[in-house]
């Protein structure tokens, strides 16, 4: 037997072989799996680390629940309420409190703002002047983009500078942690880019569209991770965990997958892998390139505990967000305790600050320990709180959130391409098509809907 008869031999031996493999195990790969395992699919999800849940990270300590990823996670598609209940989980959720649900807040002058929450309220907010107001009225008559452009020249072309500033950038840096003039406007602000699209006006649009009712969002009393634990315990032996891949190759109509310690081979590969961490097993050029470009903005997050009798400011809600003129060194603080009751024993209170993304970059590269103490007086001064925290916990994430650029239609329309030349080379995750959770859960369901 030749050479090459014995080596491809071995390898078929040796090899662990399954139809479908599935890169990563966030809430992509595992939403993936729970799919497939609807449909009775033959796979395995490979997964870098010795748990599941990627940014998804649920942590008990102290008597306090907090989550170093997500927080909070919407209740917007069918997708992710199947999902919930298949787990038996609809009945233990987490709701918010009313006051979460109705109020968040931006500063002026240094002190918590609530955004206005009808008209009324916007007409009488002091965070815009007349002249900014009146602004509004204007925007049915602006002309439509021809073309993609960024979110804050779309913004202040429709709506005039004031709108940009004192909603929209707190808004962008609630979700991307991005800077408005480098996002791209058609793919941050879907709803908002089709409706001006179809209807020549953003607030046309809204009105004709259908009205939905406003999504709910929710947690679970162990966290999020809570979600991930059970769909992992359910799939436990699909999945295959401390998996280091070492690199994928092509042979025949098959997909050979080399990590330390194993050999796999399948006809279908599922990535749900980070952009950087896929484009190490990526040999065309063109896609390689494109997923190195997608920037993971850093984040630091801080969990600062308290008594309650200590914060005098007992404003409540779901949290506060900055725009960069407020010149703070936090991007937002979220309210944990004041949003749900499971996060604090009811004499204690937490909050979650967050700071980093585009605009703080260079924050991100102090120390945690100098960081946290210029981003714990900001919280006591904010707050009113004259005693220190009794319970501190630090997580950073050095390439954290995905950016939607201005670069982002060539990323999306290089990966179609790829798909369309390598058909049963798939590629899913939160850099494209949607960052959220629930968008997430929903991509994932759809694809395996559409695809097996
Ligand atoms: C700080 C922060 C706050 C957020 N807040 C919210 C929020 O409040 N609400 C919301 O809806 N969304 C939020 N998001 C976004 C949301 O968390 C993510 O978009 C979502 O969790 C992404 O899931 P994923 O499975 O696509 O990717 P990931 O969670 O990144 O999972 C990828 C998986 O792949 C694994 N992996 C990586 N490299 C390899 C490799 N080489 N081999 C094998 N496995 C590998 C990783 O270990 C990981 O398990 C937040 C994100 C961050 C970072």
């Amino acid at each position: 037997m030749c050479f090459q008869c014995l080596f491809w031999l071995n390898l078929c031996i040796a090899s662990i072989k399954k139809h479908t493999i599935i890169l990563g195990a966030g809430i992509t790969g595992l939403s993936t799996a729970h799919y497939l395992s609807l449909k009775n699919k033959d796979f395995i999800v490979l997964e870098k680390k010795n748990r599941v849940g990627g940014n998804i990270q649920s942590i008990q300590k102290n008597g306090f629940t907090f989550e170093n990823g997500p927080n909070t996670v919407l209740l917007n598609n069918d997708s992710i309420t199947s999902l919930i209940k298949a787990y038996d989980l609809w009945d233990v959720m987490s709701k918010p409190k009313e006051s979460a649900e109705n109020n968040r807040y931006v500063l002026l002058n240094s002190r918590l703002q609530l955004l206005p929450r009808n008209p009324l309220e916007f007409l009488k907010s002091p965070l815009l002047n007349w002249k900014q107001k009146l602004r509004l009225f204007k925007e049915p008559f602006v002309a439509k983009h021809n073309q993609n452009t960024s979110v804050a020249e779309f913004i202040s072309k429709r709506f005039g500078e004031g709108i940009l500033h004192q909603f929209v950038e707190p808004f962008v840096t609630g979700i991307y942690s991005g800077n408005p003039q480098n996002m791209s406007a058609k793919h941050t602000l879907k709803l908002i880019w089709e409706a001006e699209q179809e209807y020549g006006s953003v607030i046309k649009g809204m009105i004709k569209k259908e009205r939905k009712a406003k999504a709910k969002m929710f947690n679970f009393p162990n966290g999020l991770s809570q979600l991930t634990d059970a769909m992992a315990n359910k799939l436990s032996s699909q999945i295959q965990y401390d998996c280091t891949i070492k690199s994928i190759e092509k042979s025949g109509d098959d997909y050979i997958i080399k990590s330390t310690d194993d050999t796999f081979s399948c006809q279908k590969i599922i990535s749900t892998l980070p952009a950087h961490a896929l484009s190490n097993y990526i040999s065309d050029e063109n896609l390689k390139s494109e997923l190195n470009a997608v920037e993971y903005v850093p984040v630091d997050v801080f969990h600062f505990g308290f008594n309650k009798n200590d914060i005098k400011n007992q404003s409540q809600g779901f949290g506060v967000l900055t725009k960069p003129s407020d010149n703070k060194h936090f991007l937002g603080i979220l309210f944990n305790s004041r949003i749900f009751s499971h996060i604090s024993p009811k004499d204690k209170e937490l909050f979650t600050v967050i700071v980093g993304g585009s605009r703080q970059k260079e924050l991100c590269k102090l120390e945690p320990i100098d960081l946290e103490n210029i981003v714990v007086k900001e919280l006591m001064d904010l707050m009113e709180c004259e005693q220190t925290p009794i319970f501190s916990n630090h997580y950073k994430y050095k390439k954290g959130i995905p950016q939607y650029d201005m670069n982002h239609q060539s990323l999306v329309d290089t990966i179609e391409n790829f798909e369309k030349n390598n058909p049963n080379f798939h590629i899913l995750g939160n850099y494209y098509n949607g960052i959220s959770v629930s968008d997430s859960i929903l991509k994932a369901n759809n694809f395996v809907k559409i695809n097996y």
